[in-house]
């Protein structure tokens, strides 16, 4: 038996004080955690701590507050640099979310490197946070984008990475876990295939980061990008992790107050990188949040995590797999904790909004993944998205809803 079965999974339920709600007069069933995890009131207490008696702005200040508040963030920066095994917290930026870090990366490195003939390799599968801005640079440096196949099974076709992995990509970008299809990809090789040809790694944490132990040094990635609220942690705080090496070579990419050593009317100069990339008042209460998650997950373990997270979405497909007319997408075990499926009577805008109505909270559409939707032939999917307080019986109760959703819509 795995450790993790040992673990009281109920008690840990309960330090989530909103899963204890009706909806629509029906205990609540969420299975949304892959757009957003709920936070444990470790997390909420931290920040109502910060508010109630730290609260200051950082770095400028030279009373207590501003000491007190200035030591909190900077050892959140420690924490997160623990937490994904990077050199030192040197390589920590503090952004809004994956979708900032990879915005940050694409316009100050893209702006600064990409030349027209350069290429941006990334895969089918990517979330339009990882598409879009790339697709901003390429038309402002005349690089050109392309795309990792995806099999019909979910998988990356990477029989194809030959000959997409020329020595005109200077970038390959390519999310962990994928949100729509949970497909685990395998991020050591694909950082090791990137390196031998001299580009550099992006890696989307986003669904991978709460889920999954995660090390970046053990992967091999240049730079990775994550967010706090997809982890047990607040939202509006996220990170950018990038070799020291790198980060030093990117300029800076929004001015302000904090990123500089000094300025004149005409001229400034920067500070080094993380705070060169953290211009105007950081999130700090977010960055605190961040830091009270990261203990709070430790205690648990992410090994153990992903065993329970992996129970329960084996759990959810094979009982999924007993309802007429339901196709679920995405590879067979090991894959991230989520389950997208299509029914063929409804549309999954119809069918979420059917489950709400029993308090069943589900996700139906593109996903922001829309390039992928149309690879698969279809408008979205309904998906069924899952985090360690999440339990068998709520899975059987949303199988008992999407029975009654096939009579319904018949
Ligand atoms: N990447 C992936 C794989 C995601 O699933 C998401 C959010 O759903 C994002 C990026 C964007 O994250 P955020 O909106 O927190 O910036």
């Amino acid at each position: 038996m795995h450790k993790s079965a040992l673990i009281d999974w109920e008690k840990i339920r309960a330090d989530f004080p909103i899963l204890d709600q009706q909806v629509r007069d029906q205990p609540l069933i969420y299975f949304d955690n892959a757009a957003t995890t709920q936070k444990p009131r470790a997390v909420i207490e931290t920040l109502r701590n910060y508010y109630e008696h730290d609260n200051a702005n950082v770095h400028r200040g030279l009373h207590e507050l501003s000491s007190r508040a200035t030591e909190a963030y900077e050892r959140s920066r420690q924490r997160v640099a623990e937490f994904i095994g990077a050199e030192s917290e040197e390589e920590i930026v503090f952004t809004r979310g994956t979708t900032e870090s990879i915005n940050l990366v694409a316009q100050a490195w893209g702006g600064k490197f990409l030349r027209p003939g350069n290429v941006v390799l990334l895969t089918e599968m990517e979330h339009h946070s990882n598409l879009v801005p790339w697709q901003l640079i390429a038309e402002k440096t005349g690089a050109e984008l392309r795309f990792v196949p995806v099999r019909d099974d979910g998988t990356l076709a990477l029989e194809k990475l030959s000959s997409l992995l020329t020595k005109e990509v200077k970038m390959f970008a390519f999310t962990h876990i994928s949100n729509s299809l949970g497909t685990i990809n395998p991020v050591t090789e694909l950082c090791a295939r990137a390196r031998a040809i001299g580009a550099l790694t992006l890696v989307d944490l986003a669904q991978s980061i709460g889920h999954i132990p995660v090390n970046v040094r053990e992967l091999g990635c240049d730079l990775a990008a994550f967010s706090g609220h997809k982890m047990a942690g607040p939202t509006g705080i996220g990170v950018l992790y990038g070799r020291r090496e790198i980060l030093e070579a990117i300029p800076p990419w929004q001015g302000g107050g904090e990123m500089i050593t000094s300025v004149t009317l005409q001229k400034t100069t920067f500070k080094r990188s993380p705070h060169r990339f953290e211009a105007g008042t950081p999130d700090i209460a977010g960055a605190i949040g961040l830091a009270a998650a990261i203990d709070y997950l430790e205690r648990i373990g992410r090994a153990d995590i992903f065993q329970h997270d992996s129970r329960l979405t084996s759990y959810a497909m094979e009982r999924l797999t007993e309802i007429p007319s339901l196709r679920l997408l995405g590879p067979p075990a090991p894959r991230g904790a989520l389950v997208g499926f299509v029914m063929a009577a409804a549309h999954p805008h119809d069918l979420t909004t059917f489950a709400d109505q029993r308090g069943l909270a589900l996700r139906g559409g593109h996903h922001c993944n829309q390039p992928l939707m149309r690879r698969f032939g279809l408008p979205g999917t309904t998906r069924a998205s899952f985090y360690f307080y999440n339990t068998l019986e709520e899975i059987d109760r949303m199988v008992e809803i999407l029975r009654d959703a096939v009579h319904f819509f018949a």
